[in-house]
């Protein structure tokens, strides 16, 4: 096929573009007064260097949709190897292709399917490149399930604006999902709310402390864990758990509506409590592909100007989309916020007791919506509280973990929060309450 549409000529080729050239070729009612369409905007479309991080569910949608919408210099970004239990979704592997990396047999398969599109693929970890490498992008379009991997790719984004330069701004473009939900938004470093600013939007997975569970549940999926971690072991401790036993799935389901009741929180069901049992994200290939293909037309706008794209300053860039209970989609402006730690410059105010260790306050970093950090270290202004890591100063700095903070700190005091994971410095001032 690829050989006779290019025997016929220059032309011929763009026939898969055909109706792409129409809004590419001609002014629309969405273009500025100075945008001139034709050879110049579709020869920057394909010349536009994108960078795909994930390789996955998304991914795979993203890289296909990004091809066929007229990019032609793709790269791409995976550490992952094919399993088995991908193959119902990311239609870019075949059972053959177990165990190779993803990166790889998707960038082939899709060159070998939209000829003339180039795909380089890298495989590896986002961290294993350096702002060099990122420099040369247009934009960043992100297919990831990880936070982690979305928060370190979005500070170092932010880092990477340089006032002076224009060209260093590049936008993220960011998918995620979940079962049938899922969310597309568009972050312009420093202009626009960034990951971290959003970051109460993803509730924090694991690591809920037990005595949360225990004593004052404030989210369905405590009263689940509750559930599975307290009454379990309480009621049916000769009983083995099984996961996949529908009975067993039943009873912490109820078990769990019953006290969610009592503490007057909604949303307990039961697909919920098999997720949070098992621990899984459900991965649902149509609702990968409606998201992959919102972030793919966003990439297209930005690219072309052919349409006001989602997250210019002052305008709307977050979409999310519920499947969940029939169909809901909301777009909204999610507003850049002073205290971020990665785009803001103030201390984000925080009210604790004097009378709590360092090390307490040192675990609720990780349960805070706005922190979810894993290995906290914290410094004042004037000293260094706890530091993780090298061992010698951890060392020095364990015996402030048992210390009340008002033993530590000042009231009013600013402290610094890192974690190495994330390049990212929390600057929070400590009122005592
Ligand atoms: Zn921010």
């Amino acid at each position: 096929m690829a050989e006779v549409l290019q025997k016929n000529g220059v032309s011929a080729p763009r026939a898969r573009w055909k109706h792409l050239d129409k809004i590419l070729t001609r002014p629309g009612p969405f273009t500025d007064e100075d945008w001139v369409p034709g050879e110049d905007v579709i020869e920057g479309l394909s010349r536009t260097k994108i960078l795909v991080i994930g390789a996955g569910g998304l991914g795979c949608e993203i890289l296909k949709s990004l091809a066929l919408s007229g990019f032609k210099d793709i790269h791409v970004i995976d550490m992952d190897t094919i399993d088995v239990s991908n193959l119902n979704r990311q239609f870019l592997f075949r059972h053959s292709d177990v165990g190779q990396p993803k990166a790889t047999i998707a960038a082939k398969f899709v060159e070998r399917r939209v000829p003339g599109v180039k795909i380089t693929p890298f495989v590896g970890k986002i961290q294993d490149k350096d702002e060099d490498y990122y420099r040369q992008f247009t934009m960043v379009v992100c297919g990831l399930d990880s936070i982690e991997a979305r928060r370190w790719i979005n500070s170092t984004l932010v880092d990477m604006v340089d006032e002076d330069d224009p060209d260093s701004l590049k936008p993220l473009i960011d998918g995620g999902t979940e079962g049938f939900k899922g969310q597309a938004r568009v972050i312009l470093p420093t202009m626009t709310s960034c990951i971290e600013c959003q970051l109460d939007m993803h509730a924090p997975r694991a690591a809920v402390p037990l005595c949360t569970l225990a004593t004052i549940p404030r989210q369905p999926q405590h009263c689940i864990e509750w559930a599975h971690i307290i009454k379990w072991e309480e009621e049916r401790k000769d009983v083995t758990l099984d996961t996949d036993d529908p009975e067993h799935i039943t009873w912490l389901y109820q078990k769990a509506l019953s006290r969610a009741k009592e503490f007057n929180i909604e949303g307990v069901t039961y697909s919920m409590t098999q997720g949070v049992v098992k621990n899984i994200i459900p991965a649902i290939a149509s609702t990968n592909a409606i998201v992959a293909a919102s972030c793919c037309n966003e990439a297209f706008k930005i690219a072309t100007n052919t349409n006001p794209p989602l997250g210019l300053p002052g305008g709307n860039n977050y979409m999310m989309y519920s499947g969940d209970d029939s169909i809901y989609t909301y777009t909204f402006e999610h507003l850049k916020k002073d205290d971020c730690p990665v785009c803001g410059n103030v201390a984000k105010k925080l009210e604790v007791n004097g009378d709590m260790t360092l090390e307490s306050f040192l675990e609720s970093m990780a349960e805070k919506p706005e922190a979810q950090l894993k290995k906290p270290s914290i410094r004042s202004e004037e000293k260094t509280l706890y530091y993780q890591s090298p061992p010698s100063l951890e060392e020095q700095t364990r015996p402030n973990l048992k210390k009340e903070l008002s033993e530590l700190l000042e009231n009013g005091e600013e402290v610094v929060v890192t974690d190495p994971a994330f390049q990212i410095s929390f600057k929070f001032k400590l009122l005592f309450k």
